[in-house]
Protein backbone atom coordinates (compact mmCIF):
# COMPACT_ATOMS: atom_id res chain seq x y z
CA UNK A 1 0.00 0.00 0.00
CA UNK A 2 1.57 3.38 -0.85
CA UNK A 3 2.17 5.37 2.42
CA UNK A 4 3.66 8.28 0.75
CA UNK A 5 2.16 11.17 -1.90
CA UNK A 6 2.54 10.08 -5.19
CA UNK A 7 3.78 12.30 -8.20
CA UNK A 8 1.93 10.37 -10.67
CA UNK A 9 -0.02 6.67 -11.46
CA UNK A 10 3.94 5.33 -11.99
CA UNK A 11 4.29 5.53 -8.52
CA UNK A 12 1.16 3.98 -7.67
CA UNK A 13 2.18 0.60 -9.55
CA UNK A 14 3.09 -2.40 -7.18
CA UNK A 15 6.68 -4.16 -7.45
CA UNK A 16 5.42 -6.39 -10.00
CA UNK A 17 3.36 -4.09 -12.60
CA UNK A 18 6.63 -1.91 -12.57
CA UNK A 19 8.83 -4.95 -13.54
CA UNK A 20 6.23 -5.57 -16.09
CA UNK A 21 6.40 -1.74 -17.34
CA UNK A 22 10.04 -2.10 -17.40
CA UNK A 23 10.24 -5.15 -19.38
CA UNK A 24 8.41 -2.85 -21.82
CA UNK A 25 10.04 0.15 -21.97
CA UNK A 26 13.57 -1.92 -22.10
CA UNK A 27 12.48 -4.13 -24.81
CA UNK A 28 11.28 -0.92 -26.80
CA UNK A 29 14.56 0.63 -26.08
CA UNK A 30 16.71 -1.59 -27.32
CA UNK A 31 15.12 -2.23 -29.93
CA UNK A 32 15.58 1.48 -31.22
CA UNK A 33 19.08 1.08 -30.40
CA UNK A 34 19.53 -2.14 -32.25
CA UNK A 35 17.80 -0.19 -35.49
CA UNK A 36 19.51 2.81 -34.92
CA UNK A 37 22.81 2.78 -33.35
CA UNK A 38 25.76 1.54 -34.61
CA UNK A 39 27.79 0.96 -30.97
CA UNK A 40 24.68 -1.12 -30.02
CA UNK A 41 23.85 -2.95 -32.96
CA UNK A 42 27.59 -3.90 -33.54
CA UNK A 43 27.90 -5.00 -29.66
CA UNK A 44 24.19 -6.71 -29.83
CA UNK A 45 25.07 -8.84 -32.96
CA UNK A 46 28.45 -10.24 -31.14
CA UNK A 47 26.46 -11.00 -28.04
CA UNK A 48 24.01 -12.80 -30.11
CA UNK A 49 21.22 -10.37 -28.16
CA UNK A 50 17.94 -9.79 -30.36
CA UNK A 51 15.81 -7.09 -28.64
CA UNK A 52 12.79 -9.23 -29.50
CA UNK A 53 13.51 -12.00 -27.64
CA UNK A 54 13.94 -9.35 -24.53
CA UNK A 55 11.06 -10.95 -22.31
CA UNK A 56 11.74 -10.33 -18.78
CA UNK A 57 14.51 -8.73 -16.65
CA UNK A 58 16.61 -11.86 -16.39
CA UNK A 59 17.24 -11.77 -20.01
CA UNK A 60 19.44 -8.25 -19.19
CA UNK A 61 21.90 -11.36 -17.89
CA UNK A 62 22.52 -11.93 -21.88
CA UNK A 63 23.69 -8.34 -22.43
CA UNK A 64 27.12 -7.02 -22.83
CA UNK A 65 28.09 -4.30 -20.19
CA UNK A 66 30.39 -1.63 -21.16
CA UNK A 67 32.24 1.09 -19.09
CA UNK A 68 33.91 4.15 -19.76
CA UNK A 69 37.03 2.24 -20.98
CA UNK A 70 34.82 1.36 -23.82
CA UNK A 71 33.58 4.21 -25.16
CA UNK A 72 37.35 6.05 -24.79
CA UNK A 73 38.37 3.28 -26.96
CA UNK A 74 35.03 4.13 -29.42
CA UNK A 75 36.14 7.70 -29.51
CA UNK A 76 39.64 6.80 -30.59
CA UNK A 77 38.26 4.74 -33.22
CA UNK A 78 35.94 6.95 -34.62
CA UNK A 79 38.19 10.17 -33.74
CA UNK A 80 35.07 12.00 -33.09
CA UNK A 81 32.71 12.83 -29.63
CA UNK A 82 30.07 10.94 -31.33
CA UNK A 83 30.37 7.18 -30.02
CA UNK A 84 27.06 5.88 -32.40
CA UNK A 85 25.05 6.11 -29.25
CA UNK A 86 23.30 9.64 -29.90
CA UNK A 87 20.04 9.62 -31.22
CA UNK A 88 18.31 12.43 -32.82
CA UNK A 89 21.77 14.48 -32.60
CA UNK A 90 20.38 15.91 -35.92
CA UNK A 91 17.80 17.18 -34.84
CA UNK A 92 18.14 20.58 -35.90
CA UNK A 93 18.83 23.42 -33.16
CA UNK A 94 18.14 21.22 -30.19
CA UNK A 95 20.89 19.09 -29.44
CA UNK A 96 23.35 20.47 -26.54
CA UNK A 97 26.51 18.84 -26.36
CA UNK A 98 28.92 19.25 -22.69
CA UNK A 99 32.37 17.01 -21.93
CA UNK A 100 32.69 15.14 -18.90
CA UNK A 101 35.77 15.74 -17.87
CA UNK A 102 36.15 15.95 -14.05
CA UNK A 103 36.55 12.03 -14.06
CA UNK A 104 40.54 10.98 -13.99
CA UNK A 105 39.73 8.48 -16.86
CA UNK A 106 39.44 10.57 -19.95
CA UNK A 107 37.11 13.10 -21.25
CA UNK A 108 33.78 11.75 -22.93
CA UNK A 109 31.08 13.56 -24.15
CA UNK A 110 27.42 13.86 -23.69
CA UNK A 111 24.58 14.78 -26.11
CA UNK A 112 21.24 16.16 -24.71
CA UNK A 113 17.90 16.90 -27.20
CA UNK A 114 14.95 18.44 -26.48
CA UNK A 115 13.14 15.41 -26.15
CA UNK A 116 15.62 14.15 -23.55
CA UNK A 117 15.42 17.06 -21.57
CA UNK A 118 11.72 16.96 -21.36
CA UNK A 119 11.83 13.16 -19.95
CA UNK A 120 14.78 13.74 -17.80
CA UNK A 121 13.11 16.92 -16.42
CA UNK A 122 10.27 15.13 -15.53
CA UNK A 123 11.66 12.22 -13.63
CA UNK A 124 14.49 14.92 -12.00
CA UNK A 125 10.71 16.63 -10.54
CA UNK A 126 9.64 13.02 -9.41
CA UNK A 127 13.22 12.31 -7.52
CA UNK A 128 12.69 15.81 -5.58
CA UNK A 129 9.23 14.99 -5.41
CA UNK A 130 10.47 12.06 -3.68
CA UNK A 131 13.06 14.33 -1.68
CA UNK A 132 10.23 16.40 -0.31
CA UNK A 133 10.29 19.29 -2.79
CA UNK A 134 6.37 20.80 -3.15
CA UNK A 135 5.35 23.59 -5.35
CA UNK A 136 5.51 27.00 -4.35
CA UNK A 137 8.12 28.86 -1.92
CA UNK A 138 12.25 29.11 -3.14
CA UNK A 139 14.60 26.79 -3.99
CA UNK A 140 17.92 27.08 -3.38
CA UNK A 141 19.95 24.69 -6.58
CA UNK A 142 23.50 22.98 -6.76
CA UNK A 143 24.87 24.43 -10.38
CA UNK A 144 27.25 21.61 -11.24
CA UNK A 145 27.91 22.57 -15.19
CA UNK A 146 29.69 19.83 -15.62
CA UNK A 147 27.00 17.32 -14.97
CA UNK A 148 23.39 16.22 -16.64
CA UNK A 149 21.56 17.36 -14.21
CA UNK A 150 22.69 21.40 -15.18
CA UNK A 151 20.38 20.95 -18.31
CA UNK A 152 17.41 20.07 -16.34
CA UNK A 153 17.56 22.35 -13.95
CA UNK A 154 15.39 25.22 -14.56
CA UNK A 155 12.63 22.75 -15.91
CA UNK A 156 12.31 21.41 -12.23
CA UNK A 157 12.00 25.17 -11.16
CA UNK A 158 9.43 25.86 -13.78
CA UNK A 159 7.59 21.97 -13.15
CA UNK A 160 6.71 23.16 -9.50
CA UNK A 161 6.30 26.91 -10.07
CA UNK A 162 9.21 27.71 -7.29
CA UNK A 163 11.54 30.77 -7.49
CA UNK A 164 14.99 29.18 -8.33
CA UNK A 165 18.31 30.17 -6.87
CA UNK A 166 21.38 29.22 -8.71
CA UNK A 167 24.61 30.08 -6.90
CA UNK A 168 27.83 30.70 -8.83
CA UNK A 169 30.91 28.46 -7.67
CA UNK A 170 28.00 26.27 -5.97
CA UNK A 171 31.07 23.19 -5.65
CA UNK A 172 33.71 25.60 -5.18
CA UNK A 173 34.36 25.89 -1.06
CA UNK A 174 35.70 29.13 -1.28
CA UNK A 175 32.47 30.67 -2.52
CA UNK A 176 30.45 29.31 0.53
CA UNK A 177 29.99 32.77 1.80
CA UNK A 178 27.60 33.36 -1.51
CA UNK A 179 25.43 30.35 -0.24
CA UNK A 180 24.91 31.97 2.96
CA UNK A 181 24.24 35.13 1.24
CA UNK A 182 21.80 33.36 -0.84
CA UNK A 183 20.27 31.38 2.29
CA UNK A 184 20.14 34.44 4.53
CA UNK A 185 18.38 36.78 1.39
CA UNK A 186 16.00 34.32 -0.14
CA UNK A 187 15.13 32.05 2.64
CA UNK A 188 14.49 29.11 0.71
CA UNK A 189 12.20 26.13 1.51
CA UNK A 190 14.46 23.32 -0.30
CA UNK A 191 17.54 23.24 -0.57
CA UNK A 192 19.77 20.58 -2.65
CA UNK A 193 23.36 21.13 -1.85
CA UNK A 194 26.83 19.01 -2.71
CA UNK A 195 27.53 17.45 0.32
CA UNK A 196 30.95 18.53 1.52
CA UNK A 197 29.81 22.35 0.59
CA UNK A 198 26.93 21.92 3.45
CA UNK A 199 29.87 22.10 5.67
CA UNK A 200 31.56 24.72 3.79
CA UNK A 201 28.20 27.04 3.78
CA UNK A 202 28.03 25.95 8.00
CA UNK A 203 31.90 27.41 8.59
CA UNK A 204 31.37 30.38 6.35
CA UNK A 205 28.10 31.06 8.34
CA UNK A 206 29.50 30.58 11.91
CA UNK A 207 32.42 33.19 10.90
CA UNK A 208 29.65 35.40 10.46
CA UNK A 209 28.08 34.55 14.04
CA UNK A 210 25.12 32.62 11.97
CA UNK A 211 24.06 29.43 13.71
CA UNK A 212 23.10 26.69 11.28
CA UNK A 213 20.01 26.10 12.59
CA UNK A 214 19.67 29.82 11.64
CA UNK A 215 21.07 29.85 8.24
CA UNK A 216 18.59 27.47 7.58
CA UNK A 217 15.50 28.29 9.69
CA UNK A 218 12.56 27.59 6.93
CA UNK A 219 14.39 24.74 5.25
CA UNK A 220 11.76 21.78 4.99
CA UNK A 221 13.78 19.46 2.86
CA UNK A 222 18.04 19.73 2.72
CA UNK A 223 18.95 17.19 -0.35
CA UNK A 224 22.44 16.01 -0.31
CA UNK A 225 24.20 14.76 -2.88
CA UNK A 226 27.76 14.00 -4.28
CA UNK A 227 28.51 11.17 -1.36
CA UNK A 228 26.91 8.41 0.19
CA UNK A 229 26.20 9.70 3.44
CA UNK A 230 25.67 7.38 7.04
CA UNK A 231 23.02 7.27 9.16
CA UNK A 232 25.10 8.90 11.23
CA UNK A 233 26.24 12.01 8.67
CA UNK A 234 22.17 12.13 8.24
CA UNK A 235 21.81 12.71 11.96
CA UNK A 236 24.80 14.93 12.23
CA UNK A 237 23.25 17.33 9.47
CA UNK A 238 19.75 17.41 11.15
CA UNK A 239 21.56 18.23 13.91
CA UNK A 240 23.28 20.93 12.95
CA UNK A 241 21.25 22.58 10.60
CA UNK A 242 17.84 21.82 12.22
CA UNK A 243 16.09 20.80 8.99
CA UNK A 244 14.02 17.79 9.43
CA UNK A 245 14.22 16.18 6.55
CA UNK A 246 17.91 15.53 5.23
CA UNK A 247 17.83 13.10 1.31
CA UNK A 248 19.84 11.86 -0.61
CA UNK A 249 20.20 11.89 -4.19
CA UNK A 250 22.54 9.75 -6.66
CA UNK A 251 22.97 10.27 -10.36
CA UNK A 252 25.16 10.08 -13.04
CA UNK A 253 25.26 11.96 -15.69
CA UNK A 254 24.46 9.15 -18.25
CA UNK A 255 21.69 8.08 -16.55
CA UNK A 256 21.45 6.78 -13.14
CA UNK A 257 19.10 8.75 -10.90
CA UNK A 258 17.92 7.62 -7.58
CA UNK A 259 16.96 9.09 -4.02
CA UNK A 260 15.69 7.90 -0.35
CA UNK A 261 11.80 8.25 0.87
CA UNK A 262 11.46 9.52 4.16
CA UNK A 263 11.86 6.64 5.67
CA UNK A 264 15.96 6.44 3.90
CA UNK A 265 16.99 3.32 4.18
CA UNK A 266 18.41 3.32 0.58
CA UNK A 267 17.76 5.38 -2.47
CA UNK A 268 14.53 4.51 -4.53
CA UNK A 269 15.48 3.97 -8.35
CA UNK A 270 13.92 6.58 -10.22
CA UNK A 271 12.18 4.43 -12.16
CA UNK A 272 10.70 6.45 -15.48
CA UNK A 273 13.73 6.71 -16.90
CA UNK A 274 16.21 4.44 -15.51
CA UNK A 275 16.76 1.09 -14.31
CA UNK A 276 19.68 -0.38 -12.41
CA UNK A 277 20.95 -3.36 -11.13
CA UNK A 278 23.99 -4.70 -8.81
CA UNK A 279 25.82 -7.12 -10.53
CA UNK A 280 28.97 -9.41 -9.53
CA UNK A 281 31.89 -8.01 -10.85
CA UNK A 282 33.44 -11.60 -11.78
CA UNK A 283 30.30 -13.17 -13.01
CA UNK A 284 28.36 -10.14 -14.52
CA UNK A 285 25.38 -11.70 -12.64
CA UNK A 286 23.03 -9.79 -10.11
CA UNK A 287 24.12 -10.21 -6.46
CA UNK A 288 21.56 -11.12 -3.90
CA UNK A 289 20.06 -8.58 -2.14
CA UNK A 290 22.37 -6.53 0.13
CA UNK A 291 25.89 -7.62 -1.34
CA UNK A 292 28.30 -5.45 -2.74
CA UNK A 293 28.75 -5.28 -6.66
CA UNK A 294 29.42 -3.24 -9.60
CA UNK A 295 25.91 -0.60 -10.08
CA UNK A 296 24.84 -1.16 -13.96
CA UNK A 297 22.40 0.65 -15.65
CA UNK A 298 20.10 1.07 -18.60
CA UNK A 299 18.14 4.59 -19.65
CA UNK A 300 15.13 4.48 -20.34
CA UNK A 301 14.29 7.19 -22.80
CA UNK A 302 15.68 6.92 -26.35
CA UNK A 303 16.52 10.32 -27.23
CA UNK A 304 20.54 11.70 -26.95
CA UNK A 305 23.22 9.77 -25.87
CA UNK A 306 22.18 6.43 -24.73
CA UNK A 307 23.06 4.43 -22.07
CA UNK A 308 22.25 0.83 -22.35
CA UNK A 309 24.14 -2.13 -19.77
CA UNK A 310 26.69 1.16 -18.76
CA UNK A 311 28.85 0.23 -16.07
CA UNK A 312 29.42 3.78 -14.17
CA UNK A 313 32.59 2.61 -11.80
CA UNK A 314 30.44 2.80 -8.68
CA UNK A 315 30.02 0.18 -5.84
CA UNK A 316 26.19 -0.30 -4.23
CA UNK A 317 24.39 -2.75 -2.74
CA UNK A 318 19.95 -2.85 -3.87
CA UNK A 319 17.46 -4.02 -2.08
CA UNK A 320 14.32 -5.56 -3.55
CA UNK A 321 12.30 -6.09 -0.49
CA UNK A 322 9.20 -3.94 -0.06
CA UNK A 323 9.44 -0.36 1.39
CA UNK A 324 7.39 0.81 4.54
CA UNK A 325 6.56 4.07 2.01
CA UNK A 326 4.63 1.72 -0.93
CA UNK A 327 7.06 3.02 -3.65
CA UNK A 328 7.23 0.20 -6.11
CA UNK A 329 10.99 0.65 -7.30
CA UNK A 330 13.93 -1.47 -5.39
CA UNK A 331 16.21 0.56 -3.31
CA UNK A 332 20.11 1.10 -4.28
CA UNK A 333 22.95 2.20 -2.07
CA UNK A 334 25.86 3.97 -3.97
CA UNK A 335 28.81 3.26 -1.32
CA UNK A 336 31.69 4.67 -3.02
CA UNK A 337 33.63 3.94 -6.52
CA UNK A 338 35.81 1.21 -7.34
CA UNK A 339 38.99 3.42 -7.80
CA UNK A 340 38.95 4.60 -4.13
CA UNK A 341 38.41 0.91 -2.80
CA UNK A 342 41.57 0.29 -0.84
CA UNK A 343 42.67 -3.58 0.85
CA UNK A 344 44.05 -3.46 4.03
CA UNK A 345 44.71 -6.50 6.31
CA UNK A 346 42.64 -9.32 4.53
CA UNK A 347 39.85 -6.86 3.54
CA UNK A 348 38.20 -4.89 0.79
CA UNK A 349 37.35 -1.10 2.04
CA UNK A 350 35.52 2.12 0.56
CA UNK A 351 36.04 5.31 2.68
CA UNK A 352 32.37 4.40 3.80
CA UNK A 353 33.31 1.75 5.61
CA UNK A 354 35.30 3.59 7.59
CA UNK A 355 33.16 6.68 8.56
CA UNK A 356 30.30 4.01 9.23
CA UNK A 357 32.87 2.11 11.93
CA UNK A 358 33.66 5.66 12.79
CA UNK A 359 30.46 6.40 14.10
CA UNK A 360 28.93 2.70 15.01
CA UNK A 361 32.48 2.54 17.42
CA UNK A 362 32.32 6.17 18.64
CA UNK A 363 29.10 7.47 18.08
CA UNK A 364 30.65 11.35 19.55
CA UNK A 365 32.55 10.94 16.42
CA UNK A 366 29.29 10.49 14.00
CA UNK A 367 30.22 12.78 10.74
CA UNK A 368 33.28 13.44 12.07
CA UNK A 369 35.94 14.64 8.51
CA UNK A 370 38.40 12.51 7.86
CA UNK A 371 40.49 11.02 5.13
CA UNK A 372 42.51 7.87 4.52
CA UNK A 373 46.31 8.23 4.09
CA UNK A 374 48.14 6.52 1.45
CA UNK A 375 51.41 6.21 2.98
CA UNK A 376 49.47 4.68 6.24
CA UNK A 377 47.59 2.22 3.27
CA UNK A 378 50.85 1.61 2.07
CA UNK A 379 52.83 0.43 5.44
CA UNK A 380 49.27 -1.86 5.79
CA UNK A 381 47.50 0.65 8.21
CA UNK A 382 44.79 2.57 8.63
CA UNK A 383 45.99 6.37 9.05
CA UNK A 384 43.57 8.72 9.20
CA UNK A 385 43.61 12.58 9.70
CA UNK A 386 40.50 13.12 11.63
CA UNK A 387 39.64 17.08 12.28
CA UNK A 388 39.74 17.70 15.72
CA UNK A 389 37.20 17.06 17.89
CA UNK A 390 36.04 19.97 20.19
CA UNK A 391 35.77 19.29 24.17
CA UNK A 392 37.50 17.67 26.95
CA UNK A 393 36.81 14.19 26.30
CA UNK A 394 38.70 14.77 23.00
CA UNK A 395 42.11 12.55 23.61
CA UNK A 396 39.63 9.42 24.72
CA UNK A 397 37.56 9.88 22.05
CA UNK A 398 40.58 9.09 19.62
CA UNK A 399 41.96 6.90 21.51
CA UNK A 400 38.98 4.90 21.85
CA UNK A 401 38.22 5.32 18.09
CA UNK A 402 42.11 4.05 17.31
CA UNK A 403 41.72 0.54 18.99
CA UNK A 404 38.26 0.05 18.33
CA UNK A 405 38.90 0.23 14.46
CA UNK A 406 41.66 -1.65 15.30
CA UNK A 407 40.01 -4.89 16.83
CA UNK A 408 37.18 -3.97 13.93
CA UNK A 409 39.51 -3.79 10.93
CA UNK A 410 42.70 -6.62 12.37
CA UNK A 411 45.20 -3.95 11.29
CA UNK A 412 47.20 -1.02 12.82
CA UNK A 413 45.19 2.12 12.96
CA UNK A 414 46.68 5.87 13.49
CA UNK A 415 44.51 8.77 13.99
CA UNK A 416 46.14 11.98 13.64
CA UNK A 417 43.93 15.06 14.25
CA UNK A 418 43.77 18.13 12.53
CA UNK A 419 43.31 21.36 12.08
CA UNK A 420 41.75 21.47 8.25
CA UNK A 421 41.29 19.06 5.30
CA UNK A 422 42.63 20.24 1.71
CA UNK A 423 39.14 21.24 0.02
CA UNK A 424 39.28 20.85 -3.03
CA UNK A 425 37.50 21.09 -6.26
CA UNK A 426 34.41 18.46 -5.17
CA UNK A 427 35.37 18.65 -2.06
CA UNK A 428 37.89 16.56 0.40
CA UNK A 429 39.49 13.58 -1.61
CA UNK A 430 38.51 10.61 0.76
CA UNK A 431 42.16 9.39 0.71
CA UNK A 432 44.92 11.35 -0.26
CA UNK A 433 48.68 11.57 0.41
CA UNK A 434 49.90 13.70 3.90
CA UNK A 435 52.35 15.50 1.11
CA UNK A 436 48.70 16.37 -0.60
CA UNK A 437 47.31 17.18 2.74
CA UNK A 438 50.38 19.74 3.50
CA UNK A 439 51.32 18.67 7.19
ZN1 LIG B 1 10.68 4.10 0.41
Amino acid sequence: MLNTEPFDDIDRLSPAELERWWVRRLRAVFTVAARELPFYRERFAAAGFDPASFRALDDLNRMPIFAKADLLAAQRKTQSQRLGIERGADEPGSRTTFSLSSGTAGTTFITHTARWRRAQGMSSSRAHWWAGLRPGGTLVMSAPAWHSYAAIQPFIAMRFGMRCVVVSGTYLPRFADRVVDALVHFRPRFVTMFLPMVFSILDAARRRGIAGNELFAGVGSLVVTGAAITPGMRAHLKALTGVERVAEIAGTSENLLAVDCAYAEGLHVVSDTCHAQVIDRKTGLPVADGERGSVVHCALIPYGSLYLRYDSGDVGVINHTPCACGLPSPRIKLLGRWEDCFSIGARALLPYDVQLALEEEVPELKGAACVITREGLAEGKLRLLLIEPHGASAVSLLDHARSALSRRFDVPVEITPVKDLPLRFKGVPPILSEREAEL
